[in-house]
């Protein structure tokens, strides 16, 4: 069956919503236990990413760039510049991560630490 690029990118947009909104929400100051869960989600996340060219590609992406887990700012950061590792392989202007800032919004309020606090 053939590939389409449309759905593919379609379902890029939304995972990296998901993925930013995930690292935006990690604790200032995780623990042991929390650090070691995003370690774990990161790679089961890239391992069983849907498209498995792209799968294949981010693992290469951790190999050289390992998980920042130490806090949120370290998480969001990694996270920014791995995708933009994945826009450059494709030809995408680079993000700023810089204006991360609270372009990552849960819309969950006051909720202010999210599930893991
Ligand atoms: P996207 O890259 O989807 O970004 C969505 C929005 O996020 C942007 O509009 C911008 O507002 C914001 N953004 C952009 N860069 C950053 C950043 N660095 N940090 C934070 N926010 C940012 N497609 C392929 O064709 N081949 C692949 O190998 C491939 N691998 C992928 C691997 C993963 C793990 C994921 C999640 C997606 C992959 N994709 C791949 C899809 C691809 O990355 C894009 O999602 C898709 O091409 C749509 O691109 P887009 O221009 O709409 O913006």
């Amino acid at each position: 069956k053939l590939g389409n690029e449309t759905v593919k990118a379609e379902l890029g947009r939304a995972t990296w919503k998901y993925f930013h909104t995930v690292m935006a929400r990690f604790p200032e100051k995780p623990t042991e236990d929390q650090k070691e869960a995003l370690r774990s989600y990161i790679y089961l996340f890239a391992r069983l990413y849907p498209c498995g060219e792209c799968a294949e590609h981010f693992m290469q992406h951790l190999s050289k760039y390992p998980p920042q887990v130490s806090s949120r700012n370290a998480a969001s950061g990694w996270a920014c510049f791995v995708h933009n590792e994945v826009n450059a392989m494709l030809g995408k202007p680079e993000f700023d991560c810089a204006n991360l800032g609270e372009f990552y919004d849960c819309g969950c309020g006051g909720d202010e630490e999210g599930s893991e606090g």
